[in-house]
């Protein structure tokens, strides 16, 4: 057994290969002294509007700013009801309940991981104001389907894709921009990540869009008459002359992380640890669970750009511990659903039965899939979690 180090995510790896020319875009932020808002984050967001082919781009400063500054543009509130799944990272659910209105938790599909579309229709009520998809780990959730659903029953749809910036919807329109609008966000370990926090609202429409742009900073227009009450949302320009130099590399990035969540489909397969990606149940020729692509024939552009490559093992604490003792990150992206989250104990839906999300939360693991990662690294990846699999 080789002594390779392989973290989760090495961000200095990118910084390295970028190094001249983010320094410099630091340093002429520094030299202007222009740190709120202004042109880089205009130049931004416009370069950004262009990539996603959106129209309007809300530069925020952070993923979860921009899924609350949403909620609160389209006026959710005490009373509303809110429609998300299960299984996600906090910010999702978190938004709904800071506005005084109530999540509804919905289980999840055990493949795609992402919100069940055929369990939508009972979960709406005369209540629900809003669905909010996630697009888990860079996959696409199946908004053909959850759009059906929101128009048929005039429901506003507000895109989580944070982890999933360049991943394409069915229909070729990348994720984040089908809905009412799109939420992204740049932590640093994201696939655009800045140099801190930073995030991004999009969406079609002008009205909307002005209203998010005004509530960015405290809702004032003109500055110091409010009509409306916002916050202090906005992206600094420091975070945003970073993006400008990373946004170029997004598409090569993906790629490169697709091809290494293909290279470890190979491996696992190779070593007899799986049948291939997609199995949803374990058995004796399936004893790690690999991802699958849902529109994997529908090229060109990347379905799912694997902001996370997540495995699923049934002996999931021994797989860590071999693993980290074998200086292999990995990292349990999410262990508590939200309908057993301390917090969401008095959510009426907390009580509802969600088998699926149940289950995923007791069996996924995320492996290193980051772009500047080698072959060798990832081979001892799999070797490492076939060690501890066959134990
Ligand atoms: C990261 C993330 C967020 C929040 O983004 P921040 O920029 O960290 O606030 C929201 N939802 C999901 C699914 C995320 O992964």
């Amino acid at each position: 057994m080789t002594d390779l180090h392989v973290p989760l995510l090495d961000l200095r790896a990118q910084y390295q290969s970028l190094k001249f020319e983010l320094d410099a875009a630091v340093m002429q932020v520094a030299e202007s002294q222009r740190f709120i808002l202004g042109d880089e984050v205009v130049a931004f967001e416009k370069e950004i509007a262009e990539y996603l082919d959106v129209p309007y781009a809300l530069g925020v400063s952070s993923g979860t700013d921009a899924l609350l500054l949403s909620l609160m543009a389209l006026g959710v509130g005490p009373g509303d009801e809110v429609i998300v799944p299960t299984f996600s990272f906090f910010a999702t659910a978190g938004v709904v309940s800071r506005l005084h209105a109530t999540p509804v938790f919905v289980d999840i599909d055990p493949v795609s991981f992402n919100l069940d579309p055929g369990l939508l229709e009972q979960a709406v009520t005369s209540a629900t104001r809003a669905i909010i998809p996630v697009h888990l780990f860079g996959q696409a959730a199946d908004m053909d389907a959850i759009m059906e659903v929101a128009q048929a029953r005039d429901l506003y749809v507000v895109e989580d894709a944070a982890q999933a910036i360049g991943a394409r919807c069915g229909d070729g329109r990348f994720a984040g921009t089908v809905g009412t609008t799109g939420c992204f966000s740049f932590f640093p370990s994201k696939n655009l990540g800045c140099f801190g926090d930073g995030g991004l609202v999009v969406t079609r429409d002008p009205e909307l869009y002005h209203r998010m742009k005004i509530m960015r900073v405290h809702g004032g227009e003109p500055k110091y008459y409010h009509k409306v009450i916002g916050g202090n949302f906005r992206l600094d320009a420091l975070q945003a002359a970073v993006l400008r130099v990373k946004l170029p590399r997004l598409e090569t990035w993906s790629r490169r992380r697709r091809e290494n969540a293909h290279n470890y489909n190979r491996l696992f397969v190779e070593a007899g640890l799986a049948e291939g990606p997609g199995r949803a149940t374990f058995d004796e020729r399936n004893a790690v669970l690999l991802p699958k692509e849902i529109h994997a024939e529908a090229e060109p552009g990347f379905y799912h750009i694997y902001n996370q490559y997540s495995i699923r093992v049934e002996k999931r604490d021994e797989v860590v511990q071999h693993l980290r003792k074998h200086h292999v990150g990995c990292e349990i992206y999410y262990p508590v659903p939200f309908h057993r989250q301390e917090c969401f104990a008095d959510v009426p839906s907390s009580n509802g039965s969600f088998p699926v999300a149940d289950e995923i939360a007791r069996t996924i693991l995320s492996i290193p899939v980051y772009p500047e990662m080698t072959d060798d690294m990832q081979q001892h990846v799999v070797e490492t979690v076939a060690e501890a699999v066959d134990a």
